[in-house]
C-alpha cells in the first residue's frame, strides 16, 4: 500500500498514560521465538508476575513483511488476542530498527556506511541509513500498515516507534547521507561563504566554491575541520529524529489516541541530542543497563533516570528496558546480587519513572542475546530470578497511586550533548578531558551529599534553581551566555568547571582570552592552560588534591576562594567566586577529586536541604512519597514516618530499612 503523508500533525498530542492505569511493569516481548503452545504459558506466567504492559513486534519486520508489501499479521493478531484477554497491554513497536534481508538486498544503497567508507552488512539489526529515501518509504509503510490494523486494538496503549535510534551505527557517510548533509547546511547558512566563514575554512586552505565539493567528515590524513564534525553530528541526530518524525506522524494520524515514544539510551548515545527530541515523543522512555563492574553503578543509574526526568521536563517518563540480572555485551557480565534488580527498579521508580520494564520477557534461546538475563530465565520459574520478578510485580503493583506524580530538585546540571562532541575532537590541549567523567563527579559529589538534582539544556529556565553546576561546558553560544547570567543576576548561583565557554557553536575561540563566553559572568580570564602530565597531581588550598589540568587564571572582578600549592600555577586562582547583581558565579580551575568537589560545593549548596539519611542510604522525595533505598549491607534507621506502601505498616517517627531494603513511605 502507499500513503500520502500528510503536513505535520497538528492535533494535540495524546496524553500518556492513556489506558494504563497502574505503573507499567513487564518487558520486551518477543513470541516470534517460540511455538504458540509457549504463548499461553507466557500470559499465565505475566499474570502471576503482575506484568501490567509488554513491549511487542520490535524486531518483526521481516516477519510482518515477508517480502516487499505482502503481509502476515495473523500471528501478531493471535498474541494481541490472547495478551488482551488476560488484560496485559501492549506497547506495540514499529519494527524498523530491523529491515529484512528482503529489503537490504532489493536495495543495498541504503546500506549504511562508515567514516572509513566501510559498508556495514546485514545479519545484526539497524543496517540502514537514516537518510536513505527508500528505507524511509518502507519504514513509513509498515508503521501505517501496522497502524491500519491496530489503531482500535483494545490492547494498545503506546506506540513504540523503531528502537534506539543511532545508538549502534551513528552518524552515517553514504553518497546519499553526504547529499543530505549538503541540504541540511545550505539551510543552515544559506551562502558558501557563510559557511566558509563559520568553519573557518581559511585555515589549511579548506575553502569550498561549491556546495558539491563538501563531504561527511569521513577519515581523512589529519583531523577534519572540527565545525564541519560538529555540524554532522547536528544534522545526523536530526536525519534520525526525521525518521522517527515520519513514523511518528503517521502513527498519530490513523491512531490520535495511543500516546507514542521512541526509547532514548539517555547518558548512553553519544550520537543523539535528545534535548531536540524530547518534546516530539509522548512520553519520555529510555533503555538503561548497569555497568557491572562499577562498583557504584547505582550512582551513575541515579544519574541516567534523572536526566531522563529533565529530558521529560520534570513529568514522568518510563523506563522500557533493564536487566533482571547479567547482560551479554559487557567484558565480564556480572550477575546481579539478590536485591540488586529491585533496587534498581525501584530507584528508577523513585526519581519520576512510571514504571520498571525489562529486556527481556523470555529468555532467548538462539542468536546474539542468548546470554542475557530475563524476566523468565533459562532455569524456569524455579529460580531466584523469577522469584524476584514475582516480587518485584507485585512492589510495583503497590506503587499505583505514584502515577504522575513529581520529584522537586534545587540543583540542576546542565547536560549538554554538544559539549560532549566537542570534547571527543582531536586536538584538544589534551586526552584527558572527558565530559561524562565531569558530569559524574559533580553527580555524585551532589548524590553522597543526599541532595536532589534535574538535570537541564543549556538553554533551560533556571531561575527556580538555587545552585546551577556546569561541568566542562565548552561550547557557549551567545544565547546561552544571557541565560547563564539572567539566572546569577536574578539570585542563582553557578558553577562552572574548566574548559568551559571556550569556543561558539562554530567551535571557533571568541576574540580575546578565554574563557569568551563567560569571562565577564565569572569575572575571570585564562592567561595558560598548564595541562598535566598522566598521572601527575597538584595541590590546592585546604588540602584538596587535583589531577588532568591546571591553567593560569586571571582575577577581572572575581575573587580566590582557593589556590594551588603547587604544580605550573603554584599560588594563583584555582576556585573562584564572582558577585554579579543578587548571584555569584563560580570557577573551578583543575579537576577536583570527589573530596575536593564536596569542599567547593559546600558553600555554593547553602540554603539547599540535604535529605537526612545515612551514607548507605539513598533517599529520594517524589511528592508525597518518600523511596528510602539501602545499598549497605546492615540495617539503616531513618526519621521518617507515614505508611509504607511495599510493606503495608505503619511508621511513626523511625523508620528500619533491612540491609539491601527498600521502604516507600505515603508520607
Ligand atoms: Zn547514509
Amino acid at each position: 500500500m502507499s500513503r500520502s503523508l500528510s503536513p505535520r500533525a497538528t492535533a494535540a498530542a495524546p496524553r500518556w498514560p492513556g489506558r494504563l492505569r497502574s505503573l507499567a511493569f513487564g518487558g520486551d516481548y518477543n513470541p516470534e521465538q517460540w511455538p504458540e503452545d509457549v504463548w499461553v504459558e507466557d500470559v499465565r506466567l505475566m499474570r502471576e508476575a503482575g506484568v501490567s504492559m509488554v513491549s511487542v513486534g520490535i524486531f518483526s519486520w521481516a516477519l510482518l513483511e515477508p517480502t516487499e508489501g505482502e503481509y502476515d499479521f495473523a500471528w501478531l493478531d493471535r498474541v494481541l488476542e490472547l495478551l488482551h484477554d488476560a488484560g496485559i497491554l501492549v506497547d506495540l513497536a514499529t519494527p524498523t530498527a530491523a529491515p529484512p534481508a528482503w529489503f537490504s538486498r532489493a536495495y543495498p544503497e541504503s546500506l549504511p556506511v562508515t567514516a572509513e567508507g566501510v559498508t556495514l552488512g546485514i545479519g545484526a539489526r539497524e543496517s540502514f541509513c537514516p537518510s536513505s529515501v527508500d528505507y524511509r518509504r518502507a519504514a513509513v509503510r509498515i508503521a501505517s500498515a501496522l497502524a491500519d490494523r491496530y489503531s482500535d486494538h483494545p490492547a494498545l496503549a503506546l506506540w513504540h516507534v523503531h528502537n534506539e535510534y543511532g545508538a549502534h551505527v551513528g552518524p552515517c557517510y553514504c553518497t546519499a547521507s553526504t547529499q543530505a548533509f549538503r541540504g541540511w547546511l545550505r539551510e543552515r547558512y544559506g551562502t558558501l561563504d557563510a559557511l566558509n566563514d563559520a568553519w573557518g575554512t581559511s585555515f589549511w586552505g579548506q575553502s569550498y566554491g561549491d556546495w558539491e565539493e563538501i563531504t561527511a567528515p569521513r577519515r581523512a590524513p589529519m583531523p577534519v575541520n572540527p565545525a564541519q564534525q560538529l555540524d554532522f553530528r547536528r544534522f545526523s541526530s536530526a536525519e534520525y529524529l526525521e525518521c522517527y518524525r515520519l513514523e511518528r506522524d503517521v502513527l498519530r494520524e490513523l491512531s490520535p489516541d495511543v500516546p507514542v515514544t521512541t526509547n532514548f539510551m539517555a547518558t548512553a548515545c553519544p550520537h543523539i541530542d535528545y534535548w531536540h527530541w524530547a518534546d516530539e515523543v509522548d512520553v519520555v522512555t529510555n533503555d538503561h543497563y548497569l555497568i557491572a563492574e562499577d562498583p557504584e553503578n547505582h550512582v551513575h543509574l541515579a544519574m541516567t533516570a534523572d536526566l531522563c526526568r529533565g529530558l521529560a521536563r520534570g513529568r514522568s517518563w518510563l523506563l522500557l528496558e533493564h536487566s533482571t540480572g547479567a547482560v551479554n555485551w559487557q567484558p565480564r557480565n556480572l550477575a546481579k546480587a539478590p536485591g540488586e534488580m529491585r533496587r534498581n527498579s525501584l530507584a528508577h521508580v523513585a526519581r519520576g519513572s512510571d514504571g520498571a520494564m525489562f529486556f527481556q520477557w523470555r529468555a532467548s534461546r538462539s542468536g546474539a542475546e542468548k546470554f542475557h538475563s530475563a524476566m523468565l530465565p533459562h532455569a524456569g520459574t524455579d529460580s531466584r530470578i523469577w522469584r524476584e520478578v514475582v516480587e518485584l510485580g507485585a512492589d510495583v503493583g503497590a506503587l499505583a497511586e505514584l502515577q504522575g506524580t513529581r520529584v522537586r530538585a534545587d540543583v540542576a546540571i546542565v547536560w549538554d550533548w554538544e559539549a560532549w562532541w566537542g570534547l571527543e575532537l582531536e586536538f584538544l590541549p589534551t586526552v584527558d578531558l572527558d565530559y561524562q567523567e565531569r558530569i559524574r563527579a559533580y553527580y555524585e559529589t551532589l548524590w553522597h551529599g543526599k541532595v536532589a538534582v534535574d538535570f537541564v539544556s543549556r538553554d533551560a529556565d533556571l531561575s527556580g534553581y538555587r545552585l546551577v553546576v556546569a561541568p566542562s561546558l565548552y561550547i557557549v553560544p551567545g544565547p546561552v551566555t544571557r541565560n547563564l547570567t539572567e539566572y546569577v543576576e536574578g539570585g542563582g548561583r553557578l558553577v562552572v568547571s574548566f574548559f568551559s565557554g571556550l569556543v561558539d557553536e562554530s567551535d571557533t575561540i571568541p576574540p580575546g582570552p578565554h574563557p569568551g563566553g563567560l569571562r565577564d559572568l565569572l569575572g575571570i580570564t585564562i592567561e595558560e592552560f598548564h595541562p598535566l602530565a598522566a598521572g601527575d597531581r597538584v595541590g590546592v588550598d585546604g588540602g584538596l588534591r587535583a589531577d588532568v589540568w591546571s591553567e593560569r587564571v586571571v582575577l577581572r572582578g572575581a575573587t580566590a576562594l582557593r589556590r594551588f600549592v603547587d604544580g605550573p600555577d603554584a599560588g594563583e586562582p584555582a576556585v573562584t567566586r564572582h558577585d554579579v547583581g543578587a548571584g555569584s558565579a563560580w570557577y573551578v580551575a583543575t579537576r577536583l577529586d570527589r573530596h575536593g568537589l564536596a569542599d567547593v560545593l559546600e558553600p555554593a549548596l547553602a540554603g539547599v536541604e540535604p535529605l537526612d539519611v545515612p551514607a548507605e542510604v539513598e533517599g529520594v522525595r517524589r511528592e508525597g512519597y518518600l523511596f528510602l533505598i539501602n545499598h549497605g549491607d546492615a540495617e539503616a534507621v531513618v526519621a521518617a514516618s507515614g505508611h509504607d506502601l511495599l510493606e503495608g505498616s505503619e511508621h511513626d517517627g523511625e523508620v528500619a530499612i533491612p540491609a539491601g531494603g527498600v521502604r516507600v513511605l505515603r508520607t
